[in-house]
């Protein structure tokens, strides 16, 4: 079986490792038009926070690594048109010489472009989005040099940045149109708390004000206009809507109407011999009636899993995403799964919630660490819907366990009696989650 795949980021090479596993004959073509391979978006945030020496070393694979394997990997090799009923693909190297080349399925991993849907980026100098790994050497670059710096978006990225750039002498704004940070991820309890660490860290906050545009660009110091003000910067970062790439297919494939690729749960598209994966497709999300565009790399891995088993004839399907999300913030983990109230109450879901502070060691230790949880239920069947934790200790791993229990179509009562260890030296007796959802339905059933 001879197996083409377009795009060599996360799925990409997920379904290229995977084909090769699970079938060492395989011809794997992996082909990708940058002149490398594997690098993490957000190197630049590991850089600043000194936790990798180089940018260049935040990848998970090298070229020699997948030749070894024995994926044939082209680079500096962009895809120009799929002949899909002659099953070949076009592609051109950089001096645009075009070769042809045939297959038996072809995979789409062609992922997402970074752009703001209603903001003209008006200098690329200036004003910039990064993702791969040259944009981001450039972005480093700038950070660094810039005495003052405007942040669009206050998504994870967003607020990412201004961790890693806070108490480096310059001056920060972070700009978000809607009245919170984080709202895709964490309810307003979470997101006031962010937004104090954030202001207490000298970095200014910008709620509820959106960028218009940008003025006497080409001065030193120029101006970003919001909703609301005229900011000085000298340099200005858009960490805003990643949108599909479907450029190559969008003429011949089924489209859902957000612009993703449509798949089935086996990542089939309209075309049974072309599968799409990562950044391009829609997901299901649980208790959501729609398929949603999530890119995050949780999901691509897995679709990009599923794309291969069932490209080589093993059926899998793709289980929904609880678009489960964790972060390292102003020295605290922050993490979140399952949909927030807003969004519970979007799909049309009567919900309640519970918010508390616990400690996480019992009270003769000398460490003293609280978490902040909140948990949404589905008010009558008491299903959990969205779990979110913030605490100083690392915990993330419970928001795992939170995923699980979402998909699990998981109940108050059954979290308040499910089996959770106890270590007299590391937790409290019941754990956070446990714990949480006693003190809620006590709540619920006290006289
Ligand atoms: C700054 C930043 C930080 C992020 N941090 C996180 C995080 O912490 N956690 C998380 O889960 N997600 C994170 N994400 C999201 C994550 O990066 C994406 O979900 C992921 O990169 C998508 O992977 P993909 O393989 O589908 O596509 P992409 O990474 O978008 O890659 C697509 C590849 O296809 C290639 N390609 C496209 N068209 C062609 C063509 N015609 N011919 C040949 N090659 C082609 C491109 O060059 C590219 O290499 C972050 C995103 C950004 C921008």
């Amino acid at each position: 079986m001879k197996i083409v795949i377009i795009g060599a980021s996360h799925g990409g090479l997920q379904a290229a490792v995977t084909l090769r596993k699970l079938n060492p004959q395989t011809e794997v073509i992996l082909i990708e038009k940058r002149s490398e391979i594997s690098f993490i978006s957000s190197g630049i945030v590991l850089k600043m926070n000194q936790l990798v020496d180089e940018l260049d070393d935040v990848r998970y694979f090298s070229l020699e690594e997948l030749r070894k394997k024995g994926i044939n990997v082209l680079l500096n090799a962009a895809v120009t048109k799929i002949n899909s009923e002659e099953k070949m693909i076009t592609y051109q190297n950089t001096h645009n010489k075009k070769y042809e080349m045939n297959y038996e399925k072809l995979i789409l991993a062609t992922g997402s472009n970074q752009f703001s849907t209603n903001l003209t980026l008006p200098s690329k100098e200036k004003v910039t989005v990064f993702k791969n790994y040259p944009s981001s050497v450039e972005v480093l670059e700038k950070l660094e040099k810039a005495k003052s710096i405007s942040i669009v978006g206050g998504g994870y990225i967003g607020v990412e940045l201004c961790d890693a750039l806070k108490g480096k002498g310059k001056e920060i704004h972070l700009i978000e149109s809607a009245d919170s940070v984080l709202f895709r991820y964490v309810g307003k309890e979470l997101s006031a708390l962010i937004e104090q660490k954030i202001k207490d860290s000298g970095v200014k906050l910008h709620l509820n004000e959106s960028v218009i545009g940008f003025s006497n660009i080409e001065e030193e110091t120029f101006i970003t206009n919001t909703t609301n003000e005229a900011i000085e910067n000298e340099y200005v970062i858009v960490a805003v809507n990643a949108r599909p790439d479907t450029t190559l297919v969008k003429d011949f494939l089924d489209l859902n109407a957000n612009g993703t690729i449509r798949v089935n749960e086996h990542m089939q598209t309209s075309n049974p011999d072309i599968y799409a994966l990562g950044d391009v497709i829609s997901y299901p999300v649980s208790n959501s009636y729609r398929k949603s565009f999530i890119p995050l790399v949780n999901n691509v891995v897995r679709s990009a899993t599923v794309a291969a088993m069932n490209a080589l004839g093993h059926s899998m399907n793709y289980n929904k995403t609880q678009k489960t999300t964790a972060t390292k913030i102003f020295g605290c983990y922050v993490s979140s799964t399952g949909l927030t109230e807003v969004e519970a109450k979007f799909e049309g879901m009567d919900v309640e919630s519970v918010f508390l502070t616990l400690p996480c060691q019992l009270p003769y230790l000398q460490i003293k660490e609280d978490v902040h949880i909140k948990m949404v239920f589905e008010k009558g069947t008491h299903k959990l819907i969205g779990g979110q934790l913030m605490s100083e200790k690392d915990i993330t791993q419970s928001i795992n366990t939170l995923s699980l229990a979402i998909n699990k179509e998981t109940t108050l009562e059954e979290l308040v009696s499910m089996d959770f260890y106890f270590n007299p030296g590391i937790n409290h007796p019941m754990g956070v989650i446990s714990r949480a959802a006693y003190e809620f339905l006590i709540e619920k059933l006290k006289e």
